[in-house]
């Protein structure tokens, strides 16, 4: 069965066939029927509800309503929602309050979204499969025993299991594109500054993107449509125009496309995920566009370069978390250092802790010069090289992720092999490029494979267009 879009939820607001309440209210009891999910760690009921009475009211008033008018969306546990909870998936912000809305949420409202609910993620966005959470995993809706993907796991999941239309999470490795290709939905990266960061808790101040979950190209868009855009509360937003994506999405011309053949000949790549973009390489080929290949040779330097720069930020940017100005602080501590020392030593879970410690070496006197300014010359050299291959294509396609979901446990004990999972997804943050994760294809098995687009920075109404002509092709096959 296909999911209704925005746009045919909204005709159908406007016909009178559903009403605001109505969908509120279903979303929450399918919310309550799936709670073993754990995709949730809270939901709004009443503010939900009572949002939607009051939108329900505009309609029947005749009053304008805005472009998201009743959709019902779900934002990750690390944006803030004025007088709302907020955690981070961790312990040390447990009972904290947001005191104010970041922008992308004052964006969703004043367009007259409805937001749901918050969702469950790895603790400070830091993991690949949700099961960094202080509060439990979230499980694949289509198989309860694979990982969901994460960070962004418990957003990946309230839109696979039909919790809400769309959902927000972020992205600073590949959070939203590695969830969205393990549970079957769109995920989008925008470009570095396409959308605030303001009101986003921040892991790596350098990659973070927030973006949305779909199941379609057309409400990826006009999501987008409304969350992005210049904002003075964010100096790293940009003041670049934000075109109209959702009613440009016929891509009338024939594309040119890179493809990395080092992206499809490394170890752990899964035959299918493998045989997925092949197919639709040999697809895109015998529908006239152009495929050429390019000579990558950075790949197995990816991931130590995003763990080196990401870590490093992540270091600084936790440094906040000290027991003193928000949320968690141990009782066993009486003075200054110990409050430092043992809010942060239990607050924190290992993961996070992990990577405060790496962040931190990298950046220590010592050994900067080794690993810090090195990475950032890795960085530089590869924007160079991904700047060179857009002035000659269009578009690189590759995986997503190497692997369809995964088994609970099955990489919580070797982190090297749980890092590799975001092989192909850190380039785009590392270079600040647009990248999209389509669910294009499944395993022998029926677990969902998304194939992963990406273009040169602020070319999203191309990327969004190109997306939805492949969505076509591949499903009407
Ligand atoms: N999995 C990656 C990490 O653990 C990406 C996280 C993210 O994008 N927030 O860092």
């Amino acid at each position: 069965m296909s999911v209704q879009t925005i746009r045919q939820v909204q005709a159908d607001l406007r016909a009178g066939k559903l009403s605001c309440k109505g969908l509120v209210t279903n979303y929450l009891s399918k919310i309550e029927a799936t709670k073993h999910l754990n995709a949730f760690l809270e939901v709004f009921t009443e503010d939900a509800i009572q949002r939607a009475e009051l939108l329900d009211q505009k309609l029947k008033n005749g009053e304008s309503t805005g472009p998201l008018f009743g959709v019902v969306i779900a934002i990750k546990d690390n944006i803030c929602y004025k007088g709302h909870k907020l955690s981070a998936g961790s312990k040390i912000l447990e009972g904290f309050t947001s005191l104010f809305d970041s922008t992308v949420v004052e964006r969703l409202l004043a367009a007259d979204a409805i937001i749901i609910g918050r969702t469950n993620c790895d603790e400070f966005a830091m993991g690949s499969s949700n099961e960094n959470s202080a509060y439990g995993p979230v499980l694949n809706a289509f198989d309860n025993s694979c990982v969901p993907g994460g960070s962004s796991g418990g957003s990946a999941v309230a839109v696979q299991a039909g919790l809400c239309q769309v959902s927000l999470g972020s992205d600073t490795g590949g959070s939203i594109r590695q969830p969205a290709s393990f549970c079957g939905v769109v995920g989008l990266k925008p470009t570095y500054g396409r959308v605030s960061r303001y009101g986003l808790i921040a892991y790596a101040s350098s990659f973070d993107q927030i973006g949305p979950f779909s199941h379609s190209v057309e409400d990826t868009a006009l999501v987008m449509e409304v969350i992005s855009g210049k904002d003075n509360y964010d100096s790293t937003s940009s003041s670049e125009k934000v075109e109209s994506y959702s009613t440009s999405l016929n891509f009338g011309k024939k594309a040119k496309v890179a493809i990395f053949p080092t992206t499809l000949s490394s170890d752990g790549l899964h035959k299918d995920v493998k045989g997925a973009v092949e197919g639709l390489i040999a697809h895109l080929k015998s529908d006239g566009h152009t495929v050429g290949e390019i000579d990558f040779a950075f790949l197995d330097h990816l991931i130590a370069t995003y763990y080196v720069l990401s870590t490093a930020e992540a270091s600084s940017n936790l440094a906040r978390f000290d027991g003193v100005h928000y949320g968690y602080r141990s009782k066993q501590a009486h003075e200054m250092e110990t409050v430092y020392k043992k809010s942060r030593t239990e607050g924190f879970g290992k993961e996070v802790k992990n990577r405060i410690i790496l962040g931190t070496f990298v950046l220590s006197s010592g050994y900067y010069d080794a690993y810090f300014s090195r990475a950032q010359k890795v960085r530089r050299i590869l924007t160079e090289k991904i700047r060179a291959i857009f002035k000659e294509y269009d578009f690189i396609i590759m995986p997503t992720s190497p692997t369809v979901a995964f088994k609970f446990g099955e990489k919580t004990d070797n982190p090297v092999e749980m890092y590799l999972a975001d092989i192909y997804t850190v380039l785009a943050n590392l270079t600040g490029i647009p990248a999209i994760s389509l669910p294009l294809s499944e395993d022998e098995k029926g677990l969902p494979i998304g194939v992963q687009v990406l273009a040169d920075k602020f070319r999203e109404t191309d990327l969004l267009a190109f997306s939805e002509k492949l969505m076509q092709l591949e499903h009407n096959k």
